[in-house]
């Protein structure tokens, strides 16, 4: 399926749709708010965008240094070129002290690696603990957004299947309620836990510790309460020194959430007493988008959602509709890169706007790389021809001046005498729910050569 009829399908559900935008809308403005109280925000952002760009132009070192601090502090390291590589890894250390049960908090890269089923099919019980993230696992669904996992799920959704799965009340849907349930249900899980993962949210080249950012202290009960702690870190996540971390943890919760601060901030630089900590350094085709001139610096992403949050395609057709892990304009300039035969319509679910980067804490350019990723799906075959055919016809028609003016007389005069059949009919979708403006009487270049005239006169 594309994506298009995925989102045809989540549009079926007007109040669903409205609702949806609207809640993202909501965490966009409540960003806006916030950040009219920094003056010096886009100067922050410009140091968040700089020391990005530095790390990703000096990884290798970066990484190595990371890694010496880590074992100088006594962190077990560990490499994985991709996400069967990864998840081999983590399973190997399970095994190796007998767990058979695990909480984890949220981590967009043990998504991405898909590591739930592989130690569940391995007989490993997996408690994902951020209270989002558990909602859509016990309703076996993937998350539809990278901060708010569950977003696409109303209240009384959420209160039918707490009654289901943790026997609270019939039709009780207060969100108090549904959480305190959640509360007491995960409480059980992370005291019997025999290791805690996490993901990483920065990882400190200078002192070889890792950062994790949340607001629900899930991932620091975890790592508190089970003697072996693995954290999960994509390649890009480090920063060079301690002292950035303030520019990143500014920009995060603002942009996320409009938070001034996540709520935790949680260093893991070492083992606890008695305890095993590792830390998983995870490629799965980094180092290739690193590789990709015009496409290097989506890697700056700091997973915070503001692009998805603002993007009025996302707001309007929800995160499954992506078939991604990360949904929305990252995901869509992330994901060709997977696979681009697979994720080849994606770059088309965007207005190209320029929304994404507008709001983005790390300036990714994020909707050029898109209208880069359409001529790379065009030059290399995989455009639709129901797409192909009627943009060779506008590229013909508005690279001749002449023909250009005699198709929008055409049209104008076509619009006026054609049955309103013709016009809106099961071929024209935009027309479905829109209606045309009125049809104008001249073209803006001749209503300007007009008044031009008059004015002069
Ligand atoms: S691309 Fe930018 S706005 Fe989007 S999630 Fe990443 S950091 Fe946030």
């Amino acid at each position: 399926m594309s994506h298009a009829s995925r989102a045809a399908d989540f549009l079926k559900d007007d109040a669903r749709t409205d609702w949806h935008n609207k809640s993202l809308w909501h965490v966009r403005s409540k960003r806006d708010a916030l950040i009219q109280h920094i003056p010096e925000w886009e100067a922050i952002r410009q140091l968040g965008s700089d020391i990005k760009d530095n790390v990703l132009s000096n990884l290798d070192v970066y990484l190595e240094q990371f890694e010496a601090r880590a074992k100088a502090n006594g962190v077990i390291v560990h490499w994985a070129a991709d996400a069967a590589e990864h998840n081999e890894i983590v399973h190997s250390i399970l095994e190796k002290h007998k767990v058979d049960r695990i909480v984890k908090s949220k981590s967009m890269l043990t998504e991405e690696c898909h590591l739930n089923p592989y130690l569940e099919e391995r007989g490993i019980e997996v408690i994902d603990t951020d209270l989002g993230e558990r909602i859509i696992q016990m309703k076996n669904e993937p998350p539809s957004h990278i901060v708010m996992p569950a977003i696409h799920l109303k209240k009384e959704e959420i209160g039918q299947l707490f009654h289901e799965q943790l026997n609270t009340e019939k039709g009780a849907s207060d969100p108090q309620y549904l959480t305190e349930a959640a509360r007491q249900h995960l409480r059980e899980k992370f005291l019997a836990a025999k290791a805690a993962i996490t993901g990483v949210n920065f990882g400190i080249a200078e002192t070889g510790g890792v950062v994790v950012c949340t607001n629900e202290g899930n991932a620091d009960m975890g790592v508190h309460l089970a003697p072996v702690q693995i954290h999960c870190m994509g390649i890009e996540k480090l920063i060079p020194r301690a002292e950035h971390l303030a520019v990143f943890t500014r920009l995060l919760g603002r942009s996320a959430t409009g938070q001034p601060i996540t709520v935790y901030t949680s260093h893991h630089h070492r083992p606890k007493p008695g305890g095993e900590m590792h830390v998983v350094i995870v490629d799965n085709g980094r180092t290739e988008q690193l590789g990709r001139e015009d496409f290097r610096n989506s890697l700056k992403c700091i997973r915070c959602g503001a692009c998805m949050n603002t993007c009025p395609i996302y707001r309007r057709s929800g995160g499954h509709s992506y078939d991604h892990t990360i949904p929305g304009p990252i995901g869509s300039i992330l994901s060709p890169g997977k696979d681009l035969k697979k994720h080849k319509d994606l770059p088309f679910a965007s207005t190209l706007c320029g929304s994404c980067s507008d709001v983005c804490p790390v300036k990714i350019d994020i909707h050029e790389q898109l209208y880069k990723w359409r001529q790379i799906v065009s030059s290399e075959g995989h455009m639709e021809t129901s797409k192909k055919l009627p943009l060779a016809g506008a590229g013909n028609v508005l690279s001749r001046g002449g023909l250009y003016n005699f198709m929008g007389k055409a049209a104008r005069t076509a619009l006026k005498l054609a049955p309103r059949a013709m016009v809106y009919n099961r071929f024209n979708a935009w027309g479905k729910s829109r209606e045309l403006p009125e049809v104008p009487e001249e073209s803006f270049k001749e209503w300007y050569a007009k008044n031009r005239k008059e004015n002069q006169n």
